[in-house]
């Protein structure tokens, strides 16, 4: 047999046209979301204002296990897809192990992200629908970034609340989201409600995710011919998001090879629920047994301590409730923490698996382990990672330095999400070795949990 490539690419004829929707082989569902108000299942009615219909209709979608891709999707798609499948050759050398590394590069794009996957699509069903204006909010900036992208492509106005902090902090995130021609508003601002209540408490605010997710639903709902749109934890976005993980198989069994192990990091679960998607159903199937391991901040253990439960999506409590494993939504990591993954709850989908056994392990990893990884990373693979994919790069090399211990020859796929060079704030302090890893006390996540809605 000849010798695998460093770089796999599927060809045109075997590009996925459908996204794989992982609920429809699950054995049990997620709890519903519920209403806040009156505690019962959310319905349709109570989605279509808020979202886009086909996007309603994929959210309550738990039994078509193939859901076929719109052509101007695969069109945008096919600019910057397939994303390589990566034999780490060179990483495995210097590991010296028996393990096969495999990982799938997410951030050959210009938002250098795998978000683009879901803002392409959540895009294209708000044009098809007619919407005529687009609000979301962003923290660190990628989510922001893929949904200008997307709406420049297809044509519709966006306002991007902005943390104002990262807004000062990241300038070039900004500019990029201009040049798409998204509008950008650094978050709390006074063109809301909401926005000017925080000022006026707090003139020198430098802004929060809830804060940012409160203005841009309030302007959503206010604008006619408006929508907000979300970019993880739902599972619209887990769906569209299952093209990595459906990409990276079809180029495996290309190359005759099946993972062991399957890791991705996990901040809201899109990119984790996206690698390990038709995997997962061979696991639900009883067709393959890989072990799927979750990564996510010591400073942000939602999975490893956080409790199960019904929790806000957000922070200023103004969205539906969902059961999922949460710190609580009042939880903030500490701002030592520089590696992303900042979200206080998972994906429900994500969290049943996981508290179900399918997903097996989930680990907390300390940021300075995560930061060396991505250094070592980086030298020996030449791509700079983004500090979240740098979790799952963490966890794979431990992995793999098992294997250099018990020689067992283990093949290894994990997800890379994107690249790190609007993190550099970050990485000038590892450089310097003034980053600091966190480690919040039980007392201090009791607070959080303390925020938990009064349920059951
Ligand atoms: C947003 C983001 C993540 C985390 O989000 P998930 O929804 O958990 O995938 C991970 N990596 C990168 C590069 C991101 O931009």
């Amino acid at each position: 047999m000849s010798k695998i490539p460093y770089r796999t690419y599927l060809p045109e004829d075997k590009l996925p046209k459908a996204w794989y929707n992982v609920r429809a082989d699950m054995p049990e569902q997620h709890d519903p979301y519920l209403n806040p108000a009156t505690l019962k299942p959310v319905t349709m009615d109570d989605l279509l204002p808020i979202f886009c219909e086909e996007l309603c209709r994929q959210e309550v979608n738990t039994t078509d296990r193939f859901i076929e891709i719109p052509d101007e999707v695969l069109s945008f798609y096919r600019v910057y897809r397939p994303s390589p499948l990566i034999r780490a050759y060179n990483l495995e050398k210097e590991l010296k192990t028996p393990a096969k590394i495999y990982y799938k590069f997410e951030g050959n794009n210009t938002s250098g992200s795998h978000k683009l996957n879901s803002a392409a699509a959540q895009v294209y069903y708000a044009k098809k629908q007619g919407v005529t204006n687009l609000t979301t909010e962003t923290g660190a900036g990628q989510w922001g970034t893929a949904l200008a992208m997307a709406a420049s492509y297809f044509k519709i106005p966006l306002t991007v609340y902005m943390v104002k902090v990262s807004a000062q902090q990241k300038p070039y995130r900004k500019a990029i989201m201009e040049t798409y021609g998204a509008k950008v508003v650094p978050s709390p601002s006074d063109t809301t409600e909401s926005g000017r209540a925080i000022l006026a408490k707090d003139p020198g605010s430098t802004g929060s995710l809830g804060c940012a997710i409160s203005e841009a639903i309030e302007v959503a709902v206010n604008t006619p011919n408006s929508r907000y749109v979300l970019g993880s934890v739902l599972d619209q976005v887990l769906l569209h998001q299952a093209i990595i993980g459906s990409e990276a198989k079809a180029a495996m069994d290309m190359l005759g090879e099946y993972p062991d192990i399957i890791i991705g990091c996990a901040g809201g679960g899109s990119n984790f629920g996206g690698i390990m998607s038709e995997y997962m159903g061979d696991k639900l199937k009883g067709r393959g047994n890989p072990y799927f391991i979750a990564v996510e901040p010591a400073s942000c253990p939602s999975m490893t301590r956080g409790k199960y439960a019904y929790d806000f999506c957000d922070t200023g409590k103004t969205t539906p409730l969902a059961k999922m494993y949460t710190l609580g939504c009042e939880f903030i990591p500490s701002s030592i923490h520089a590696g992303g993954l900042r979200y206080h709850g998972m994906s429900p989908t994500v969290s049943k698996l996981y508290h179900d056994g399918f997903v097996d392990e989930a680990r907390a990893v300390r940021q300075s382990d995560v930061f060396k990884a991505a250094a070592l990373f980086s030298k020996i693979e030449t791509i700079l990672p983004a500090p979240e994919s740098a979790h799952a790069i963490c966890a794979a090399i431990d992995e793999a330095v098992k294997c250099r211990e018990s020689g067992e020859s283990k093949t290894i796929l994990f997800n890379l999400t994107g690249t790190g060079y609007f993190d550099m704030a970050a990485y000038m302090n590892y450089n310097e070795g003034k980053l600091e890893d966190y480690i919040p006390t039980d007392e201090e996540l009791q607070k959080g949990f303390d925020s938990l809605p009064k349920i059951d």
